[in-house]
């Protein structure tokens, strides 16, 4: 069987959403079965050593990415979601935007026990605004960041760097751009 290269199922969108971005969307490779589980598969060899007791992805990208993956490995699945949306107590963290503007995160009070180790994935790494978001909540609720997994990363936009300077962490990119 042809091996699969994950590359041929990113769509590139130029001028989106700005005028002089490259917008890079994985919705190919979430639509073919091959590719969709090769990817999975990629971070779940990842995810092996690393001991992860749980997987946090933001919203909504993240889900797509985390929610196959923390069925793969059998672990449970804790989704960092736009404020607002969440119906209990919840804590909270703000970033600022790629394109400008800021957004907010929040994950439930009682999703992450103290020393849990979680694995934080999504579609794509940019700046790192929303990945920093998802991990100062995991760590204000005692969470351990066992890693961190993108499918594809923005090289230009140093956000392994900004990852990093918040605490150096196991890191995947399937792709870089
Ligand atoms: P960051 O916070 O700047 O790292 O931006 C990453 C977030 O924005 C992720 O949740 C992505 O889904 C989204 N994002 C930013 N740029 C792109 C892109 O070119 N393609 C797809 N998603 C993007």
């Amino acid at each position: 069987m042809k091996k699969i290269d994950l590359h041929d199922y990113v769509a590139t969108v130029k001028d989106y959403p700005e005028l002089g971005i490259s917008f890079r969307d994985i919705s190919p490779l979430m639509g073919s079965g091959p590719a969709y589980r090769e990817a999975i598969n990629q971070i779940q060899e990842f995810a092996k050593d690393l001991n992860v007791d749980l997987i946090a992805g933001p919203e909504s990208r993240g889900f797509i990415v985390g929610s196959p993956l923390a069925y793969a490995l059998g672990v449970g699945f804790v989704p960092a979601r736009k404020s607002g949306k969440l119906p209990r107590a919840a804590v909270s963290a703000s970033y600022t935007l790629e394109y400008g503007g800021i957004n907010e995160l929040e994950i439930h009070q009682d999703a992450i026990k103290p020393g849990q180790r979680i694995l934080i994935v999504d579609d794509l790494l940019a700046t790192g605004g929303t990945i920093n978001a998802t991990r100062e909540i995991i760590e204000k609720l005692g969470g351990v960041v066992a890693g961190v997994a993108f499918i594809i990363e923005l090289e230009d936009l140093h956000g392994r760097e900004k990852i990093m300077e918040a605490g150096e962490v196991p890191f995947l990119a399937l792709m870089e751009y």
